[in-house]
């Protein structure tokens, strides 16, 4: 039998960035059918959903969770291991995040000498918005209950995250020679610039953000701007808030353009709603425990980030995400321990001895 290191070399030796997964998968499927018997099928969208029979129990079914895809640079990844550490040989990121989550979750179910009915679910394209787990087809899951093997700190149980929204702004002026009759032009430009310098952003409160992060508007230097394009977005933990910073984003725009006579257009999108699971629930108290069995002292935290748990929440599924050692995740420089490989699986296997 491969260590769990081992398993994750091979893993991360085949590629699968954002929106090449499906060699990865076929691999996920393939190893889950041999170490854990698992049934296994796909869904429409492409995501793994890995059937595991129960071990000694009768319990209720629990998923367990990590991502298939992985950012950029993921081609040719070399893993090397040194020292106890694990790192990529080249220029390439190591894709610990999240193959070390995989690892983990496969190590862990097959040492677990009893553990409940397991949905193994491999999701694609979260590094790119939550695609795959947004539309993941819930009815082929049987857990009502999921933990996801992706956070960084072994000691940290996550247990929510914001609303996030995104706005893509458009402004219309009206064009015009700018050395010629520049008084018969309208800058959507400067339109924007208005709106801007008077929307709140940046860090709202302690829960709340928001931020303008792409501009882009004209096209010659001697014309005044007809359009401007602007991608913001804003987040909260607590979603009326969000809601309200996009208000005021939004009505900052169409002030700018009224007093102006430009026209704005805004198209919103809420991506996902805040959630917080209580510390008493099953799902955390699971968590919580067993990550104290290896040691460690639990922290039960909220993060500004979306997580494949948060869409699983907004789905109907209690799920929080679990620590698996990831560090310097997108960069170059990401490494895992061996030791955390080895902790973060048997956190995941006395998890499902204690659910059994
Ligand atoms: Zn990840």
């Amino acid at each position: 039998m491969k260590s769990v290191v081992e398993l994750f070399c091979d893993m991360v030796r085949i590629d699968s960035e954002s929106g090449n997964e499906t060699a990865f998968v076929e691999y996920a499927s393939e190893l889950l059918e041999e170490e854990l018997g698992a049934d296994c099928e796909l869904d429409a969208y492409g995501n793994l959903i890995a059937h595991v029979r129960g071990l000694e129990s009768d319990a209720e079914a629990v998923a367990l969770c990590a991502h298939a895809d992985t950012v950029k640079p993921g081609i040719g990844i070399e893993p090397v291991v040194e020292n106890g550490v694990v790192r990529s040989a080249g220029e390439t990121i190591l894709a610990a995040d999240d193959k070390a989550g995989l690892a983990e979750i496969v190590e862990g179910a097959r040492t677990a000498t009893r553990r409940p009915p397991v949905d193994v679910i491999v999701t694609l394209g979260e590094e790119v918005g939550l695609l795959g787990a947004k539309s993941l087809d819930i009815d082929k899951v049987r857990a009502k209950m999921a933990f996801v093997s992706d956070g960084e700190h072994l000691n940290e149980v996550i247990i929510g995250g914001p609303t996030h929204i995104t706005l893509n702004i458009t402004v219309t002026g009206r064009a015009a020679h700018a050395g010629m009759e520049p008084e018969k032009g309208l800058s959507a430009i400067r339109v924007a610039a208005e709106a801007i310098t008077k929307m709140p952003e940046g860090r709202i409160d302690h829960e709340t953000t928001a931020n303008i992060g792409i501009i882009e508007g004209g096209m010659i230097r001697n014309g005044v701007p007809e359009t401007c394009t602007l991608k913001a977005e804003c987040r909260s933990l607590d979603h009326q808030k969000a809601l309200a910073q996009s208000k005021a984003m939004r009505e900052a725009f169409e002030r700018a353009a009224a007093e102006s006579g430009a026209t704005v257009e805004i198209d919103e999108t809420v991506a996902y709603e805040a959630r917080a699971i209580s510390e008493d629930a099953p799902v955390v108290q699971a968590a919580i425990a067993a990550v104290r069995s290896v040691g460690l002292e639990p922290i039960a935290k909220t993060i500004t980030g979306g997580t494949d748990a948060l869409i699983l929440c907004n789905r109907g599924i209690d799920a929080v995400v679990l620590g698996t050692g990831i560090q310097g995740a997108h960069s170059t420089d990401e490494q895992i321990t061996v030791a955390d490989l080895e902790t973060a699986s048997t956190i995941v296997r006395n998890l499902l001895e204690s659910l059994a």
